[in-house]
């Protein structure tokens, strides 16, 4: 049941602020307010300035949407432009709001933004995103016969107090036998083998699965010269803690 080798901890690795890619807010972006006026000006000077929305959002990929509700216009930007130099978000807000009022787009700026775009610190960092977001909705924790949340907050006050934080539980399938459960650190995601939502095995073997991936978030995995640490010593003493503990690896090997 250790983490993969592939497991998203390499994602830390591409990029030093994938953490903070992880958890994106939708961030307002009253500076951007003037460029897009100006550029609603350009295009209709005798119509009143409308008000504007704009703000930065977390998008899966390289997306920005506009749209007009009840006189406002809505803009969505995907936040991988935070740091856009002002040219670049000028030609994005003559193509956005061409776009909505159905004006042609001059070359000049399709081309500006084009070119920011194909920058390869750009395009790697939209593969990343694309990556982190793009995944499909986890499996529910309700299974057919457990209820994996039900299950975590019970372990959760058995043995860790309470003071665990939820991550997300899911049911995956069963691939292979070395995968019956698994902690992602970047989705803060416990994964947990289908086989066990079954009323044929006991509760506690699933119990136990689940208390494994659960110290996992407990005990990161430390890195000690080269050499990756993913179940230290105190991760093997506290597994040990579990009640029935030799019976659920008995169980676990009879897989
Ligand atoms: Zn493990």
């Amino acid at each position: 049941m250790p983490p993969t080798p592939e497991d998203a901890l390499s994602l830390f690795d591409v990029a030093g602020d994938a953490p903070a890619l992880l958890r994106p807010a939708p961030r307002s972006s009253d500076r951007l307010q003037p460029t897009f006026l100006a550029v609603f000006r350009e295009l209709k000077p005798r119509t009143p300035l409308p008000p504007m929305e704009i703000a930065f959002y977390p998008f899966a990929h390289l997306n920005h949407t506009i749209r007009l509700r009840q006189g406002r216009v809505l803009v969505r930007l995907s936040d991988l432009l935070q740091s856009a130099p002002e040219p670049v978000m000028e030609a994005l807000a003559q193509i956005l709001l061409r776009k909505l009022y159905r004006h042609p787009i001059p070359e000049v700026y399709n081309a500006r933004y084009r070119r920011f775009i194909g920058q390869r610190a750009i395009v790697a960092k939209v593969q990343l995103i694309r990556q982190i977001r793009g995944r499909k909705p986890q499996a529910v924790a309700r299974g057919r016969h457990f209820d994996l949340e039900a299950l975590f907050e019970d372990l959760n006050q058995r043995f860790f107090q309470g003071w665990m934080a939820r991550p997300n539980l899911g049911w995956a399938a069963a691939v292979a036998r070395r995968n019956l459960g698994h902690y992602d650190p970047a989705h803060n995601t416990i994964l947990i083998s289908r086989v066990f939502d079954t009323a044929a095995l006991p509760r506690f073997v699933l119990e136990y699965v689940l208390y494994h991936e659960m110290l996992h978030l407990r005990f990161p995995v430390t890195q000690r010269g080269s050499r990756r640490c993913v179940h230290s010593a105190e991760f093997r003493r506290e597994e040990r803690r579990f009640p029935r503990w030799a019976e659920a690896e008995a169980a676990l090997k009879r897989l």
